[in-house]
């Protein structure tokens, strides 16, 4: 390799995404030159793909990670995955702290992060927060979203937007569902449940002529505005909305709200 083409691969980055804040950064990166990699998952057949390289599908774990990590020669990872996402974050976190980041680039020093390993930054859209009018149960994973629902009749409307990856907690209730979701769930559903295939965003007046049908909305704190406006429709019509919290981050890590504040993240640790 030859020293400039040194000093090129020891500026990569990986973004973790699958979200709109990923692509957003990729965008960002790519038009200011920063050589960055997304990753998506591959759960969606047809996913909005940002600029830029791509690559698709797990890593094989931590250490799947921490391979690629080495393998690739990347300088630093910027966790934009969704903020449910718990298992991957958790594995990037491992993943970074085991690596030692490329030793051909200049001033090693100040670019390793406090942990020692490879750059790592998280960056994670605000949830959203309740406002005067919302009638909101806050709960903290599926099973405490079903169990809530047992205070509902049977015959009560149920709007589940929790995905379709997390169906079976609510697979033995009686009421009637309804699941939107991108793509058709695999896992176990309840007796009496449509399936909504749709992808956001959503506008407001779709979501209000939605839940004009619905008695209750459960959905995770998400946020963002892609999906924001089914809180307005459930607000407006007083249905109370059983808000499924977000898994906790692991401590220690640096976590920013906005692509501009990782872009600056980035632009620091490479002396841009
Ligand atoms: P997860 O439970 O945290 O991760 C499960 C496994 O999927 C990981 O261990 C990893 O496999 C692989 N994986 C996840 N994100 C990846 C990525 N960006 N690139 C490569 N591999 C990835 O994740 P999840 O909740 O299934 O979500 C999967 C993807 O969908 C994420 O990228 C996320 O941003 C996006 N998404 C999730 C939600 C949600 O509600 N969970 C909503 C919208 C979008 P290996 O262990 O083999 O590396």
């Amino acid at each position: 390799m030859t020293r400039s083409g040194a000093a090129h691969w020891s500026r990569r980055v990986l973004i973790l995404g699958g979200t709109g804040e990923a692509r957003e950064l990729a965008a960002a990166l790519v038009a200011r030159g920063i050589p960055a990699i997304s990753s998506l998952a591959g759960r969606v057949s047809s996913p909005r793909l940002p600029v830029g390289e791509v690559r698709v599908g797990g890593f094989g774990g931590a250490a799947g990670l921490a391979e690629y990590l080495r393998s690739e020669r990347i300088f630093a990872v910027v966790d934009a995955t969704h903020p449910f996402a718990a298992r991957i974050t958790a594995n990037a976190v491992i993943a970074t702290q085991a690596t030692t980041p490329p030793p051909d680039r200049p001033s090693l020093g100040e670019i390793l992060h406090d942990h020692g390993g490879v750059g790592f930054l998280v960056l994670r859209r605000p949830g959203w927060q309740a406002r005067a009018g919302d009638r909101w149960v806050r709960v903290a994973d599926m099973s405490s979203a079903a169990a809530h629902l047992s205070h509902y009749p049977a015959g009560a409307r149920v709007l589940l937007t929790t995905g379709r990856q997390e169906t079976a907690a609510f697979a033995a209730l009686p009421q009637r569902f309804w699941l939107r979701a991108v793509e058709a769930p695999d896992g176990p559903l309840p007796e009496r449940c449509d399936i909504i295939l749709d992808r956001g965003p959503f506008t407001l007046d779709a979501e209000r002529e939605l839940l004009r049908h619905m008695d209750v909305l459960v959905t995770k704190n998400s946020g963002g505005p892609m999906t924001a406006a089914k809180l307005t429709a459930a607000r407006e019509r007083g249905i109370e909305v059983v808000m499924v919290e977000r898994p906790p981050l692991p401590g220690g890590i640096p976590v920013v709200q906005q692509v501009t504040e990782a872009v600056d993240w980035l632009d620091e640790r490479l002396g841009a």
